[in-house]
């Protein structure tokens, strides 16, 4: 069975990538909303922890491949695949695979913002060294959040790991933006702040059509109501003012939404019910 999906957008593609799956603890993932209200949204393993995907974007422009979080990664230690329960199937490299490429064909990377579970992938261990995975692609980082990834506090200790960038840096592959900008034509960022100080969604855009990127601003489709946030996010109010603005343009421009960690199928629309009381994800396939 086919593990990519694929989608056109005006004249690019898009192409929903896997890079394994992980566990995170349900009382971490749903934050303030109690566990007699999410379980009944999803149901918890035995330690109490609900099932997340890692859902790289690939998208190909006219001129770029642009792969948007690449993901996880395989670089985790024995105690960490036990607390996460990673398991690293299907990866990214088997993804590009089934579509005909390799890492050595993207040119382009861009993350929403640097914990493990969305730049993972951006460098593997080769004959014991930490080396970049993408090694011809130029990495796109907002600079406010590589300054707080490379210093690392108390509390983003467990989500910062230098192992996955810095290698990135030295070896010349990182370029940092600041604020909203255009990456390449049809590709661009926009802060949003909130799940870290200085998170960034995507855009892909063409011939009138946008797909959005939304990292940890909404990861699931079981985030959907506002006040569901993480645990682990820094600024959760941030985060519910942040959406109600982005929930009104996405309804409006009628955006593709592509969730970063939604375990069924990650891509689809925001909308409202009749009485425009409730929000909800309206799947695409
Ligand atoms: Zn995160």
């Amino acid at each position: 069975m086919k593990i990519v999906k694929k989608l056109k957008l005006g004249d690019f593609e898009l192409l929903f990538l896997r890079d394994g799956e992980f566990w995170l603890d349900g009382g971490g993932y749903f934050g303030i909303v109690p566990k007699v209200i999410w379980s009944n949204l999803v149901t918890p393993d035995e330690l109490n922890r609900v099932k997340l995907n890692s859902n790289p974007l690939l998208v190909k422009t006219d001129e770029h491949n642009v792969l948007i979080d690449p993901g996880l990664g395989n670089k985790y230690s024995e105690k960490q695949k036990k607390i996460f329960k990673i398991s690293y199937e299907p990866s990214i490299e088997q993804c590009l695979n089934e579509i005909g490429m390799t890492a050595d064909d993207i040119d382009i990377v861009v993350a929403t913002h640097l914990h493990f579970d969305h730049v993972g992938s951006c460098t593997k261990i080769e004959n014991e060294n930490i080396v970049p995975t993408y090694k011809n692609a130029i990495h796109y980082f907002q600079k406010n959040e590589w300054e707080d990834a490379i210093h690392p506090d108390e509390r983003t200790k467990g989500t910062y790991f230098l192992e996955n960038y810095v290698p990135l840096m030295d070896a010349g592959l990182v370029k940092l933006v600041e604020g909203n900008v255009d990456i390449v034509p049809g590709i661009s960022v926009e802060i949003t702040g909130g799940h870290t100080k200085h998170h960034q969604i995507v855009f892909a855009r063409s011939k009138g059509k946008i797909a959005s990127y939304w990292g940890g601003i909404l990861s699931a489709v079981t985030h959907i109501k506002i006040p569901y946030t993480m645990g682990f996010d820094l600024y959760p109010v941030e985060i519910m003012q942040k959406r109600k603005e982005l929930y009104k343009r996405a309804i409006e421009e009628n955006w593709l939404v592509c969730l970063e960690h939604e375990p069924v199928n990650p891509f689809g629309f925001i909308r409202l019910t009749e009485d425009g009381k409730n929000y909800y994800f309206e799947r695409k396939m």
